[in-house]
């Protein structure tokens, strides 16, 4: 650990905390890290509280990001990204999220987007899309939420439906789509075949085109609207939106994977790439709650209560060792579900492991850097009332807790089945 710079309520200047010894990481992990880390105390932490407090897009920050190339870290090198692992991503993520939690938000379901691309697409998708997604001149959503499901991914209603001449019309109503608006592209999960039993057999996965920052569309894009976006309580400035399709078309050749490989295999395609998104939710998480451990080593050094400061109280200097271990522990479980699936493993159970460790620690934490800032922690002068705004979503996002638990005991009880 490492102090640095003045201190003040206002200031971003705080005690940066690394939650890992770098040498368990390679050089070019190290130093994209640390590239990755000054852009977030140089970029994003001074400017979060601002496009937090008017929810505006930060288009100066995602144009670095474009310029740095970290909208293509995963993409293979062959098509114009930097070939980087999962593990290297979600470190990145992690950084990015300490910074401000909605910059992660708008490189993920991106990145979600090309891991199906790389994994399940065929070359010419992989042609197509990857190169002008690397550079962030396309960037992609990832549709799976429904106005009337989240958890349950069996129960989607909208379809898509072969038409004479080959092509697909797509209907129905899609929810809480990340980059809805602003994306070229967006993956989403459909019912082609209504009658499937079990349902999942019968979902695909269509990579459907519109105009970026278009709500109605039109010509060749017709019937994809994309309504103004959700009023939320966090998460600000990375728009989620409803999607509607009502009678667009598609052609054939926008299933993931082509027809012939990937009608009907969308559940599996998405299920696969939930398993990347969770380690990614997982490094949110951390992220956040590196930053509220930060929050709170410097208030509780600088606030004096009964004669010292709060931190020579037993009882807040055994809160901040509880969050300095929560914080470390679920950097641990995030790297071992990230390294697994670079290793080409199945990752199900870790990364759930890793989302719902990540995500109750990170409100935990949260909650104690807020119950250490006192009443400043309630003020919106002070960065912890927007963490514990942001912290909630990360519950919620890739699955509940509730579902990754689901995840896991399913898994053990198959393992560990009496015979
Ligand atoms: C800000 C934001 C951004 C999002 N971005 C995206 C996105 O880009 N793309 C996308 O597809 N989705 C996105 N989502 C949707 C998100 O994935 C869902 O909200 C989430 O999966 C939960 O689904 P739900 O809201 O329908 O809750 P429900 O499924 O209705 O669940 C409600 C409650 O019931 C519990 N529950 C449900 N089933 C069970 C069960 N079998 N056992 C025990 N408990 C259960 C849940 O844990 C939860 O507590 C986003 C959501 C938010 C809030």
């Amino acid at each position: 650990m490492g102090a640095c710079g003045p201190t003040g309520a206002g200031s971003i200047f705080v005690m940066a905390v690394a939650p890992v010894p770098y040498s368990e990481y390679t050089d070019e992990q190290k130093d994209i890290i640390a590239m990755v880390r000054q852009f977030a105390d140089e970029q994003i932490l001074p400017n979060a509280e601002h496009f937090d407090h008017e929810d505006e897009f930060p288009q100066d920050i995602v144009d670095q990001m474009k310029e740095l190339g970290l909208f293509g870290v995963t993409i293979p090198e062959e098509y114009g990204g930097m070939g980087l692992d999962l593990t290297t991503y979600v470190m990145i993520v992690e950084e990015l999220s300490r910074g401000w939690i909605s910059i992660s938000g708008i490189v993920n379901t991106h990145f979600i987007g090309s891991y199906l691309l790389m994994k399940f697409g065929t070359e010419e998708q992989r042609q197509k899309y990857l190169p002008v997604m690397a550079t962030g001149e396309c960037r992609a959503a990832f549709s799976l939420s429904e106005p009337e499901m989240g958890s349950d991914v069996q129960a989607i209603k909208a379809t898509a439906t072969k038409l004479d001449g080959g092509d697909y019309e797509l209907n129905g109503q899609k929810m809480w789509v990340t980059n809805g608006l602003r994306s070229t592209i967006v993956f989403t999960l459909v019912r082609t075949d209504p009658k499937a039993d079990p349902p999942y057999r019968g979902m695909s996965c269509f990579i459907a085109e519109k105009e970026p920052g278009v709500s109605v569309n039109s010509g060749e894009y017709a019937g994809f609207t994309v309504p103004p976006p959700l009023k939320k309580m966090g998460y600000k400035g990375v728009e989620s939106t409803e999607l509607i399709f009502d009678g667009y078309r598609c052609p054939a050749q926008n299933i993931l994977g082509g027809e012939d490989a990937g009608l009907n295999r969308g559940f599996q395609q998405m299920m696969d790439a939930l398993e990347v998104g969770r380690a990614n939710v997982a490094a949110r998480g951390v992220g956040i709650a590196q930053r509220a451990l930060e929050l709170a080593l410097r208030y509780s050094q600088e606030r004096r209560a009964f004669g010292k400061p709060i931190a020579q109280h037993q009882a807040v200097a055994f809160r901040l060792a509880e969050m300095a271990t929560k914080v470390e522990a679920a950097h641990a479980m995030m790297v071992k579900a990230a390294r697994l699936k670079d290793r080409g493993q199945r990752n199900d159970v870790e990364a759930g492991m890793a989302k719902m460790l990540a995500s109750e620690y990170c409100n935990e934490v949260v909650e104690d850097s807020f119950r250490i800032h006192g009443g400043y922690g309630y003020s919106k002068e002070y960065e912890i009332e927007r963490l514990y705004r942001e912290a909630a979503f990360m519950l919620i996002g890739e699955g509940t807790s509730d579902i990754q638990k689901m995840i896991i005991s399913r898994s053990l009880l198959k393992d560990y089945k009496l015979s």
